[in-house]
């Protein structure tokens, strides 16, 4: 049997248009915003500052799966309820983590995206039920999962009928001590073979740190990501999670600016393609 998943299923590329963006389209997405939503005008603040570069999707995580109990644990609904204001008002499209079955309502009543994260990526009752809301979901790689099992942790999402489905690569624990988690850019290169979904790039759980983010985006982007999420906070130094690995206004504004020269190279790679494609004689 083929599975859902896979480019013998289905030849031509997924795209998973949210409002006004589509994934996995020629056009690259950015999934920027902080770890955690904090308050109402550090979420506000961050919003603003990314739709002025035209970022297009709002991340912020209102539930956070906490390798401490004893670590802030997320606003809840307050947060989301924040998140969806600053979406609403910079006409960006939302996205955060869903941890509980229990909380699916709820967070599929405020978001636009539903994260799965990676901690989750094995938890198929988690998976069933998000893949039946048919809203969008971003599917994040387990800590140690084989390219085959996040493949066919992505079925569970299809078979509930949702063909709304985001791949993330976010990393995977290895030996390494100097980066949180090893960026497997294979898999990405890889998934763009095997299977028709989009897949983006998650810098920031995946490095835990910011220094190498631009040269590790330029990589992504190279293996053909369909987009980029890094966290972003006003101020990293006080975030209640993750500010080692969030860009702060600055430096994300020198992080798009170093990357956009490779876009347009590779923008300008895919019209060619695309017009040589055009120009080849159909064979069926
Ligand atoms: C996140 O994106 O907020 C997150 C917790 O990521 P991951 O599940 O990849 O660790
Ligand atoms: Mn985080």
């Amino acid at each position: 049997m083929t599975n859902k998943c896979s480019r013998d299923f289905q030849r031509q590329n997924t795209v998973v248009s949210v409002k006004n963006v589509r994934i996995g389209s020629s056009e690259q997405t950015f999934w920027c915003g902080p770890c955690s939503i904090e308050s109402e005008t550090q979420i506000e603040e961050t919003a603003a500052f990314l739709s002025s570069w035209g970022v297009q999707i709002l991340r912020g995580g209102a539930f956070k799966p906490r390798t401490s109990p004893y670590s802030f644990q997320g606003l809840g609904e307050r947060g989301l309820v924040l998140l969806a204001l600053a979406g609403e008002k910079y006409g960006m499209v939302t996205v955060s983590e869903v941890m509980d079955t229990a909380d699916i309502p709820l967070v599929a009543r405020y978001v636009d995206i539903l994260q799965i994260g990676a901690r989750n990526m094995h938890n198929f009752a988690l998976l069933r039920k998000v893949g039946a809301t048919g809203k969008p979901v971003v599917l994040k790689r387990g800590l140690a999962a084989t390219i085959e099992e996040f493949l066919l942790a992505s079925e569970y999402i299809l078979l509930e009928e949702n063909p709304n489905l985001i791949l993330c690569e976010r990393g995977i624990r290895t030996f390494e001590q100097y980066t949180r988690n090893t960026l497997d850019l294979s898999c990405v290169a890889l998934i763009k073979k095997l299977s028709h979904l989009p897949i983006i790039a998650d810098l920031s759980h995946s490095l835990g740190r910011t220094d190498i983010m631009l040269p590790m985006a330029r990589a992504a982007l190279a293996c053909g990501v369909d987009g980029l999420m890094c966290e972003v906070h006003p101020n990293p130094a006080k975030a209640l999670s993750d500010g080692t690995q969030s860009l702060s206004f600055e430096q994300f504004a020198r992080f798009i600016s170093g990357l956009l020269p490779l876009m347009h190279f590779l923008d300008a790679q895919n019209a060619s393609q695309a017009e040589t494609e055009l120009a080849l004689p159909v064979t069926i």
